[in-house]
């Protein structure tokens, strides 16, 4: 679930639509905008694609300075138009508006708290959660979201709009990236600046674990509701797969740092082949650099169609069997007769490994290596990117070689931890360098474990 936000901009809506367009790779299921003119909210959600559910005259509908955009895929909360987001809430100082990337691991237990002493939820989100916190503190906004932030364990990324305040925040080890631009006098936040090259705005800097950013007629008051000594802990899945490779997280280029781990891949497990491709579209960098490493050609053997979407993010595997044959294709005319190293991103369950190194042997490939830049995904996420239970984690309960033979490769490897973590190269001196592993090491960053809490299930492979 990403969000783009704007504050303080003539045309905010526009903006937002644009900025919500480059996030669509995050979620496809739904979105929506609600924007603020002068306190009065005017909001729409659907169920699609940006460009789907939004059209020139329901943008021009949606007046105001101030917005907030969402895209969304379930992590927590079923595929429907109810836990669409923006979701918007009448509290005693008037509306409010809330979107979040990410996932509570303790949302179970407040829910249930707040249910015995008799909030009623129209949502099955975890967003809703945090807009009942708020509304039901006797104190002033500000006050109540940092109480109400204070209670919440996870990953997770807020942006909450009243009719004079936005206010930003993330979670206390910055599990969920965010960042903050400005266009001329305008602040925007977003899930990742590739949506600030697209409107033409400037990167300012990160939000921080532990921030709470507030904007209001005065300009940004910079605050806090967490300790800066948490660990910091940036989910590495970012790194590996989800963001943009034009995006940046911090000042780390992704494109850039899977290129390295595409190299580190080659100097961990060369192998001998004549052609290097990788899985469109996020393993596409780490295969140039596995080519560039070992000198074998990076070509392009396997054809993503573009208007199919992300098999990750599809809500059932029905559809995610369907999706990979729809959206991949291997080149005969570049595979053919030759023995070809494969780039991927992950292995969840297998099935899409075994499609898609099946592919290239139908398309005439002699050989077919497999090279994944991660470590062997192993356990669940708590945190918002969307895993199986792990028992239907390949990796889970078989080893590599087992895995091999699963997905009918010659041979394959996975990145080593310390491969990724050097990779990456994020902030010396903290551990993992400022990384989450925790579905690659089972050590994670917050207590995980809580009655009726459970990991998020489960849409990918
Ligand atoms: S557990 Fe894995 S997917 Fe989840 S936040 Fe950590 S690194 Fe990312």
């Amino acid at each position: 679930m990403r969000r783009v936000r704007v504050f303080g901009h003539p045309d905010a809506a526009s903006l937002s639509y644009y900025g919500l367009h480059a996030l669509q790779h995050r979620g496809e299921e739904s979105c929506g905008i609600c924007t603020s003119n002068e306190g009065e909210f005017h909001y729409h959600r659907g169920m699609g694609l940006v460009k789907e559910v939004f059209d020139r005259d329901r943008l021009v509908s949606l007046t105001g300075t101030n917005a907030i955009g969402h895209v969304r895929y379930s992590t927590a909360g079923a595929s429907k138009l109810a836990n669409a987001q923006p979701l918007v809430f009448k509290y005693r100082e008037g509306d409010l508006a809330v979107c979040t990337n990410g996932n509570l691991v303790n949302e179970p237990i407040i829910r249930r708290e707040l249910e015995e002493s008799g909030s009623i939820f129209q949502t099955t989100s975890d967003t809703e959660v945090i807009a009942h916190l708020i509304a039901r503190s006797p104190k002033p906004l500000v006050e109540a979201v940092r109480e109400a932030f204070s209670r919440l364990v996870g990953g997770f990324a807020f942006l909450i709009m009243t009719k004079d305040k936005l206010i930003a925040a993330c979670d206390p080890n910055g599990l969920r990236p965010m960042v903050m631009g400005r266009l001329g006098n305008a602040y925007i936040f977003s899930s990742e600046t590739c949506a600030f090259e697209t409107i033409g705005a400037e990167y300012v800097r990160d939000v921080q674990p532990g921030e709470l950013l507030v904007l209001d007629k005065d300009g940004l008051h910079e605050d806090r509701y967490a300790s800066e000594n948490n660990q910091r802990a940036v989910c590495a899945m970012e790194y590996i797969y989800f963001a943009r490779p034009d995006s940046d997280i911090g000042t780390i280029n992704l494109h850039t740092s899977r290129k390295r781990m595409g190299r580190q891949l080659a100097v961990e497990s060369f192998v001998d082949a004549d052609i290097v491709t990788g899985v469109p579209d996020s393993s596409i960098s780490a295969a140039i650099g596995y080519a560039e490493q070992t000198g074998i050609p990076y070509e392009l053997g396997l054809i993503k169609n573009k208007y199919t979407g992300r098999t990750f993010i599809q809500p059932s595997q029905e559809l995610r069997e369907k999706g990979v044959k729809m959206k991949l294709s291997a080149v005969r005319k570049v595979v053919e007769g030759k023995r070809v190293v494969m780039i991927d991103d992950s292995i969840v369950r297998g099935t899409t490994s075994l499609r898609i190194v099946n592919l290239l042997r139908e398309a005439g490939a002699l050989e077919v290596h497999v090279r994944i830049t991660s470590p062997p995904f192993a356990n669940p996420c708590y945190y918002g990117i969307d895993t199986p239970d792990r028992r239907d984690l390949i990796a889970s309960s078989k080893t590599v070689e087992e895995i091999r033979k699963a997905i009918n490769a010659d041979s394959l490897y996975f990145l080593s931890d310390q491969g990724l973590i050097d990779s990456v190269g994020g902030h010396d001196g903290e551990k993992n360098r400022g990384l989450c592993l925790g579905c690659f090491t089972n050590d994670y960053p917050t207590q995980v474990e809580f009655e009726h809490a459970k990991a998020t299930s489960c849409s990918c492979d």
